[in-house]
């Protein structure tokens, strides 16, 4: 069996996106409304001789899971239930939020391997986008632009590492 990588954030962050370029598809709905895909979402990636993984896009987890919202933040928890990796991902523009810092102490108490990409780094600096994310504590940061396929290199590289 594959190993399994599961993409989690608040909505709208760019997971669909992120998804759309690990599995090198258009199956995933990537939509300017926030919270589009509201059930688990499969592919594989294949962009790593060798070392291919499924890799799971859900719907956002939010904070205050009510109605709809609670049926994709549980949805999210299968996944990341079922992953060996988590990729908890965040919006460079909107910067650090509570919502981000409230899932991931949900993804500290599931105790898996969990990298952090900073989305949506296109035309701003770079360093100073990370920055304020150090806050969250996560050893393994990478600032990335999934809609123009940007910082996927060293992001499979740690993900391929962390299986
Ligand atoms: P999801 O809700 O987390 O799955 O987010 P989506 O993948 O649906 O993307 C939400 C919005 O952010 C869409 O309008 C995307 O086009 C936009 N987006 C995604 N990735 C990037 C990026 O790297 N840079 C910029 N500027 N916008 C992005
Ligand atoms: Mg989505």
């Amino acid at each position: 069996m594959l190993p399994v990588v599961a993409l989690v954030g608040r909505p709208n962050v760019g997971k669909s996106t992120l998804f759309n370029v690990l599995t090198r598809t258009r199956d995933a709905l990537v939509h300017d409304l926030p919270g589009v895909t509201r059930d688990r979402h499969y592919g594989v990636c294949r962009l790593v001789e060798d070392r291919h993984f499924v890799v799971v896009d859900t719907g956002g987890l939010v904070d205050d899971a009510a109605g709809l919202d609670a049926q994709t933040a549980r949805q999210a928890e299968l996944a990341v239930e079922e992953a060996d990796v988590v990729v908890l991902t965040v919006d460079a523009r909107d910067g650090l939020l509570p919502t981000d810092r409230s899932i991931l102490d949900r993804l500290r108490r599931a105790g898996k391997p969990t990298l952090l990409v900073v989305n949506k780094v296109d035309g701003l600096d770079e360093q100073v986008a990370l920055a304020e994310f150090a806050a969250l504590g996560l050893a393994s940061v990478f600032g990335v632009s999934a809609a123009h396929g940007r910082g996927m290199g060293p992001l499979l590289d740690a993900i391929v590492a962390a299986l």
